[in-house]
């Protein structure tokens, strides 16, 4: 990662940057949104997977 006040490469194991003594955050919270995401393509998945599967299941009724 890279320094947001000065722009130096930092190692990602340093929160102080070694240039100009920025404070560095550690990237977290893009790891929880991927787990969001990760969780509605979940979501979506089931949906597509069921919505055939009862369509398929009243036609044999209707039929
Ligand atoms: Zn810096």
């Amino acid at each position: 990662m890279f320094c947001e006040k000065c722009g130096k490469e930092i190692s990602e194991n340093e929160t102080i940057c070694s240039n100009c003594g920025n404070k560095v955050e550690t990237i977290d919270p893009p790891q929880e949104v991927e787990k969001k995401e990760l969780g509605i393509l979940s979501i979506l998945g089931l949906i597509f997977v069921c919505v055939p599967a009862i369509i398929v299941f009243i036609l044999t009724f209707v039929f």
